[in-house]
């Protein structure tokens, strides 16, 4: 019988997690939850009904009116409510709006209740900020995916100029920082690595040689974990 596991893949902006974390999810024909994209999820609903980002409670009343739903296979779209925000989640406003929206402890409460749920019958691969330390702190396996600042930087520039989206690296490279910054800094579930977390720098890494030793790690956790 094989049992499944949860797989937390934390780290900052740009650190490759989403390529990773899905590439990992497709080999190990595990669901793949992007709690990233539920923050700009909120986000999105947030500045499509001008409703204040300073503001909490406006912000949970707002969260608990919306339904956030994700494809967990594939390549996963994103609706809130009946819009498909896939792509606009992604936008400048998002980015630039995203962390002030997830700095919230009551925003950050539901959301982790959510994301508990979508993990609950393991088989999961999640990543974001806080999966290793607050969400899963019991997952079997917890990745810290890091890379310098000047190489998340170039990926996303590279990223943006693939899709045809205008792009600035300078930009891009300041938005970083400063996304770092509120996410390692704030009060509610800060951006940490977990003690028990492997540590991965995927600065000089493709994107298959970290996948590879991801899977690797998750093989021989699978494996532990049957024998218990
Ligand atoms: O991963 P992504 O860049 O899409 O995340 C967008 C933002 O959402 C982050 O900068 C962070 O502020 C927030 N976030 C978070 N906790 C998570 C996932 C994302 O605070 N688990």
């Amino acid at each position: 019988m094989m049992n499944k596991i949860n797989v937390a893949i934390d780290g900052p902006a740009g650190a490759g997690k989403s390529t990773v974390a899905k590439a990992v999810a497709a080999r190990l024909q595990y669901m793949y939850i992007d709690t990233g994209a539920m923050y700009r999820a909120l986000t999105w609903k947030a500045l499509n009904t001008r409703t204040n980002v300073k503001e909490e409670s406006k912000l949970v009343e707002l969260l608990a009116n919306t339904s956030i739903i994700m494809d967990k296979y594939g390549q996963g779209n994103v609706y809130a409510d009946n819009d498909n925000v896939t792509e606009a989640i992604r936008s400048e406003a998002v980015t630039a709006n995203v962390s002030d929206v997830a700095m919230h402890p009551q925003v950050r409460k539901q959301m982790v209740l959510q994301q508990r749920q979508l993990a609950a019958e393991n088989g999961a691969v999640l990543d974001g900020r806080d999966i290793g330390t607050v969400v899963l702190p019991n997952a079997e396996l917890k990745i810290f995916l890091q890379a310098s600042v000047e190489i998340r930087a170039s990926r996303r520039h590279q990223e943006h100029l693939d899709n045809g989206l205008p792009s600035d690296l300078e930009f891009i490279k300041k938005d970083i920082e400063r996304r770092d910054k509120i996410d390692s800094s704030r009060e509610a579930s800060p951006l940490l690595k977990a003690e028990d977390a492997v540590e991965i720098d995927s600065s000089n890494k493709s994107i298959a040689e970290v996948t590879d030793i991801i899977c690797r790690i998750a093989e021989e956790r699978i494996q532990s974990h049957d024998h218990i």
